[in-house]
């Protein structure tokens, strides 16, 4: 009898300790089920999001870069804000896009004051440290536009006693500043500015993305257009470091128009094929 009293009782202690461990880890489940249901809600709601004002993206751009972004009219149009505005489209936001300088955009965009810029912007190791990148949606490369008849016929001909025109905090211009030294650079608010010095002669050439490059030359007589051995940059959005959720939408939704050919058939519509 004694024994059998210690054989329950070690049996009910084992059932005990079992039933406590189902339900331990039934618990476990039950959490780790509401936190998956809270994260997919997140996902779905775009509402989730927080912009710098309710209800809208604000997008910063230097609307001075053909065909990217200019303006026409009151309106800054191009490729850039073409897909803007479909992304916006997607999350549910109204686009607005604020035309500033360029070198005013990443620090906007760190300081909280934008919450994307999109101006044709190389991704860079340098501003990879201020700002994050979306995917990349477009691709350009640094030329140099020179007048006709121009001494310079090739980048070989460019050294530190050359006078370069640049936009100011451009890939261009870093570059340049780079390979020919800081006073071989002279620095301008926009691509178009620098293009007026070379016409009347400050300058010796220019060094800027293609396609801005094409759009000048076209609008200006006189002046062609000099490869250069400079790589091919990815354009791409930035972001505040601190974007999180935003950026994960923004990016998705970009990968979508990529995915789908919308985003090719904005850079078609803008960009005859040569
Ligand atoms: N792609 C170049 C850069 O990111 C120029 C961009 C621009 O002038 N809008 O520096």
């Amino acid at each position: 009898m004694k024994n059998f009293k210690k054989i329950l009782a070690v049996v009910l202690a084992l059932a005990l300790t079992a039933v406590i461990f189902a339900a331990c880890s039934g618990g476990k489940n039950a959490n780790s089920q509401a936190s998956d249901e809270t994260e997919s809600a997140a996902a779905a709601d775009a509402a989730a999001i927080s912009t710098v004002t309710d209800g809208k993206l604000t997008m910063a751009t230097n609307a001075a870069f053909p065909p990217y972004e200019y303006v026409e009219g009151d309106q800054v149009i191009g490729i850039d804000a073409e897909i803007a505005a479909k992304i916006a489209e997607k999350l549910g936001l109204e686009l607005e896009i604020v035309d500033t300088e360029f070198d005013s955009i990443i620090p906007g965009v760190q300081s909280g004051k934008f919450d994307m810029g999109m101006a044709g912007m190389t991704v860079t190791d340098e501003r990879l440290e201020s700002v994050n990148f979306s995917d990349s949606y477009a691709k350009g490369v640094q030329v140099i536009i020179v007048p006709e008849g121009s001494a310079i016929t090739s980048v070989d001909d460019i050294n530190e006693n050359t006078k370069i025109g640049c936009q100011v905090a451009t890939t261009g211009s870093i570059y340049a500043q780079d390979d020919y030294g800081v006073d071989a650079v002279q620095e301008y608010s926009k691509g178009a500015d620098a293009v007026q010095a070379l016409l009347s002669g400050k300058v010796d050439c220019v060094i800027i993305d293609n396609e801005p490059a094409k759009a000048f030359v076209a609008e200006n007589e006189g002046l062609v257009i000099l490869d250069t051995a400079y790589v091919e940059e990815d354009y791409a959005i930035c972001f505040n470091k601190n974007a999180g959720a935003l950026e994960e939408q923004v990016n998705e939704a970009l990968k979508e128009l990529i995915a789908d050919g919308t985003v090719q058939s904005i850079l078609d519509k803008y960009i005859s094929a040569e």
